[in-house]
Protein backbone atom coordinates (compact mmCIF):
# COMPACT_ATOMS: atom_id res chain seq x y z
CA UNK A 1 0.00 0.00 0.00
CA UNK A 2 1.58 3.12 -0.87
CA UNK A 3 0.77 5.22 2.39
CA UNK A 4 1.74 9.31 2.44
CA UNK A 5 0.42 9.99 5.55
CA UNK A 6 -3.21 11.25 4.60
CA UNK A 7 -6.44 9.92 5.44
CA UNK A 8 -6.98 8.11 1.75
CA UNK A 9 -4.40 6.26 1.85
CA UNK A 10 -4.75 5.10 5.69
CA UNK A 11 -7.78 4.29 4.64
CA UNK A 12 -6.30 2.02 1.81
CA UNK A 13 -4.11 0.25 4.94
CA UNK A 14 -7.00 -0.52 6.66
CA UNK A 15 -8.64 -1.58 4.07
CA UNK A 16 -6.10 -3.82 2.92
CA UNK A 17 -5.10 -5.20 6.00
CA UNK A 18 -8.50 -6.74 6.85
CA UNK A 19 -7.72 -9.28 3.85
CA UNK A 20 -4.32 -10.01 3.51
CA UNK A 21 -0.93 -8.93 5.09
CA UNK A 22 0.56 -5.69 4.37
CA UNK A 23 3.64 -4.01 3.74
CA UNK A 24 3.30 0.21 3.44
CA UNK A 25 5.65 2.21 1.15
CA UNK A 26 6.04 5.82 1.78
CA UNK A 27 7.67 8.29 -0.65
CA UNK A 28 9.59 10.88 1.01
CA UNK A 29 9.49 13.83 -1.88
CA UNK A 30 11.35 17.26 -2.12
CA UNK A 31 9.90 19.40 1.09
CA UNK A 32 7.80 16.17 2.59
CA UNK A 33 7.43 17.61 5.78
CA UNK A 34 8.58 15.33 8.96
CA UNK A 35 5.57 15.37 10.62
CA UNK A 36 4.00 13.97 7.67
CA UNK A 37 6.39 11.58 7.50
CA UNK A 38 6.06 10.79 11.06
CA UNK A 39 1.93 10.35 10.18
CA UNK A 40 2.50 7.80 7.94
CA UNK A 41 5.47 5.37 10.38
CA UNK A 42 2.97 6.26 13.06
CA UNK A 43 -0.45 4.87 10.58
CA UNK A 44 2.27 1.81 9.40
CA UNK A 45 2.79 0.92 13.51
CA UNK A 46 -1.04 1.05 14.23
CA UNK A 47 -2.06 -1.32 11.10
CA UNK A 48 1.19 -3.94 12.20
CA UNK A 49 2.61 -3.63 8.58
CA UNK A 50 4.93 -6.27 7.97
CA UNK A 51 7.05 -3.64 6.88
CA UNK A 52 7.18 -0.06 6.00
CA UNK A 53 10.05 1.07 3.54
CA UNK A 54 10.86 4.71 3.25
CA UNK A 55 11.90 5.82 -0.49
CA UNK A 56 13.98 8.78 -0.41
CA UNK A 57 13.30 10.71 -3.47
CA UNK A 58 14.89 14.49 -2.57
CA UNK A 59 15.13 16.10 -6.53
CA UNK A 60 11.16 14.85 -6.94
CA UNK A 61 9.55 18.60 -6.76
CA UNK A 62 5.77 19.83 -6.86
CA UNK A 63 5.11 22.53 -9.94
CA UNK A 64 5.13 25.00 -7.01
CA UNK A 65 8.54 24.35 -6.11
CA UNK A 66 9.49 24.09 -9.65
CA UNK A 67 8.31 27.78 -9.82
CA UNK A 68 6.53 26.86 -13.23
CA UNK A 69 3.08 26.47 -13.67
CA UNK A 70 0.75 23.72 -15.60
CA UNK A 71 -2.06 24.11 -17.34
CA UNK A 72 -4.98 23.35 -15.51
CA UNK A 73 -3.05 21.60 -12.29
CA UNK A 74 -2.50 23.06 -8.87
CA UNK A 75 0.75 23.90 -7.71
CA UNK A 76 0.96 20.32 -6.18
CA UNK A 77 1.31 18.89 -9.10
CA UNK A 78 4.55 16.69 -9.46
CA UNK A 79 5.28 15.60 -13.48
CA UNK A 80 4.53 12.31 -13.78
CA UNK A 81 4.33 11.57 -10.16
CA UNK A 82 2.35 8.53 -10.32
CA UNK A 83 4.67 6.83 -13.40
CA UNK A 84 7.33 7.24 -10.68
CA UNK A 85 5.44 6.18 -7.46
CA UNK A 86 3.72 2.67 -8.80
CA UNK A 87 7.07 1.97 -10.72
CA UNK A 88 8.95 2.00 -7.70
CA UNK A 89 5.92 0.66 -5.71
CA UNK A 90 5.87 -2.35 -9.14
CA UNK A 91 9.67 -2.99 -8.28
CA UNK A 92 8.90 -2.95 -4.32
CA UNK A 93 6.00 -6.01 -5.52
CA UNK A 94 8.50 -8.05 -7.90
CA UNK A 95 10.76 -8.10 -4.86
CA UNK A 96 8.49 -9.16 -2.00
CA UNK A 97 5.92 -11.43 -4.64
CA UNK A 98 3.07 -8.95 -3.68
CA UNK A 99 -0.08 -9.64 -5.70
CA UNK A 100 -1.45 -6.44 -5.33
CA UNK A 101 -0.62 -2.47 -5.33
CA UNK A 102 -2.82 -0.75 -3.80
CA UNK A 103 -3.34 3.37 -4.03
CA UNK A 104 -5.24 6.01 -1.97
CA UNK A 105 -6.50 7.96 -4.95
CA UNK A 106 -9.97 9.40 -4.60
CA UNK A 107 -12.42 10.56 -7.41
CA UNK A 108 -11.51 14.26 -7.34
CA UNK A 109 -7.90 13.14 -8.00
CA UNK A 110 -8.95 10.93 -11.30
CA UNK A 111 -10.64 14.83 -12.57
CA UNK A 112 -7.51 16.54 -11.45
CA UNK A 113 -5.08 14.48 -12.33
CA UNK A 114 -4.47 12.49 -15.88
CA UNK A 115 -2.33 10.19 -14.21
CA UNK A 116 -4.80 8.93 -11.51
CA UNK A 117 -7.32 7.55 -13.93
CA UNK A 118 -8.40 3.95 -14.49
CA UNK A 119 -7.33 4.66 -17.94
CA UNK A 120 -3.83 5.17 -17.13
CA UNK A 121 -3.70 2.49 -14.30
CA UNK A 122 -4.75 -0.20 -16.56
CA UNK A 123 -2.13 0.93 -19.39
CA UNK A 124 0.72 1.15 -16.28
CA UNK A 125 -0.59 -2.34 -15.39
CA UNK A 126 -0.16 -4.01 -19.00
CA UNK A 127 3.20 -1.93 -18.96
CA UNK A 128 4.47 -3.54 -15.72
CA UNK A 129 3.41 -7.30 -16.79
CA UNK A 130 5.30 -6.85 -19.49
CA UNK A 131 8.29 -5.67 -18.36
CA UNK A 132 8.70 -8.28 -15.55
CA UNK A 133 7.95 -11.75 -15.55
CA UNK A 134 7.01 -11.72 -11.90
CA UNK A 135 4.18 -8.97 -12.29
CA UNK A 136 2.91 -11.08 -15.24
CA UNK A 137 3.21 -14.34 -13.44
CA UNK A 138 1.37 -12.94 -9.99
CA UNK A 139 -0.84 -10.87 -12.17
CA UNK A 140 -0.32 -8.26 -9.97
CA UNK A 141 -3.06 -5.80 -9.55
CA UNK A 142 -3.06 -1.90 -8.94
CA UNK A 143 -5.89 -1.39 -7.08
CA UNK A 144 -7.87 1.68 -6.28
CA UNK A 145 -10.70 0.46 -3.55
CA UNK A 146 -11.76 4.64 -2.64
CA UNK A 147 -11.33 5.63 -6.15
CA UNK A 148 -15.27 6.60 -6.61
CA UNK A 149 -15.42 7.89 -3.36
CA UNK A 150 -15.26 11.74 -2.23
CA UNK A 151 -13.27 12.59 0.61
CA UNK A 152 -16.06 12.95 2.88
CA UNK A 153 -17.32 9.30 1.86
CA UNK A 154 -13.49 8.06 2.75
CA UNK A 155 -13.36 9.70 5.79
CA UNK A 156 -17.27 7.64 7.45
CA UNK A 157 -15.28 4.40 5.99
CA UNK A 158 -11.87 5.17 8.21
CA UNK A 159 -14.29 5.88 10.94
CA UNK A 160 -16.05 2.46 10.71
CA UNK A 161 -12.49 0.63 9.88
CA UNK A 162 -10.92 2.30 12.93
CA UNK A 163 -8.18 4.34 11.06
CA UNK A 164 -6.47 5.84 13.66
CA UNK A 165 -7.84 9.63 12.41
CA UNK A 166 -5.38 11.63 14.62
CA UNK A 167 -2.30 9.95 13.32
CA UNK A 168 -3.62 11.32 9.72
CA UNK A 169 -1.81 14.72 8.39
CA UNK A 170 -3.03 16.89 5.43
CA UNK A 171 -1.40 20.08 5.88
CA UNK A 172 0.63 21.17 3.01
CA UNK A 173 2.75 23.62 4.90
CA UNK A 174 5.50 22.55 6.98
CA UNK A 175 4.38 23.54 10.44
CA UNK A 176 3.98 21.09 13.56
CA UNK A 177 0.21 21.55 13.59
CA UNK A 178 -2.13 22.10 11.21
CA UNK A 179 -2.64 25.76 9.27
CA UNK A 180 -6.07 25.14 8.91
CA UNK A 181 -6.03 27.79 5.50
CA UNK A 182 -3.74 25.74 2.97
CA UNK A 183 -5.92 23.70 -0.07
CA UNK A 184 -4.99 20.22 2.24
CA UNK A 185 -6.33 21.52 5.50
CA UNK A 186 -9.49 23.46 3.38
CA UNK A 187 -10.42 19.68 1.88
CA UNK A 188 -9.53 17.75 5.26
CA UNK A 189 -12.12 20.48 6.91
CA UNK A 190 -14.85 20.12 4.37
CA UNK A 191 -14.52 16.44 4.27
CA UNK A 192 -15.22 16.17 7.85
CA UNK A 193 -18.20 18.27 8.17
CA UNK A 194 -19.59 16.70 4.55
CA UNK A 195 -19.15 13.23 7.03
CA UNK A 196 -20.53 14.79 10.27
CA UNK A 197 -17.36 13.28 11.77
CA UNK A 198 -15.48 15.55 14.52
CA UNK A 199 -11.98 15.99 13.73
CA UNK A 200 -9.82 14.25 16.33
CA UNK A 201 -7.60 17.13 15.25
CA UNK A 202 -9.51 20.44 15.80
CA UNK A 203 -10.16 20.55 19.38
CA UNK A 204 -12.57 23.20 18.95
CA UNK A 205 -14.74 22.83 16.41
CA UNK A 206 -15.05 26.34 14.06
CA UNK A 207 -18.70 27.99 14.87
CA UNK A 208 -20.11 28.45 11.38
CA UNK A 209 -21.65 32.01 11.14
CA UNK A 210 -24.82 32.14 9.48
ZN1 LIG B 1 -2.56 23.44 6.00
Amino acid sequence: VLLSGGIDSATCLYLTKAECRVRALTFQYYRMSQRELWSARALAEAAGVREHRIVRLPDLKEAGDLGRRFDGLPSTYVPLRNSVFYSLAASYAEETGADRIVGGHIRSDRETFADATPKFFTALEKALWTGSKVLGQNRTRILLPVGEKSKAEVVKLAVALGVPLESTWSCHRGGSTHCWNCEGCSARTDAFEKAWVADPLRKVRPQKIT
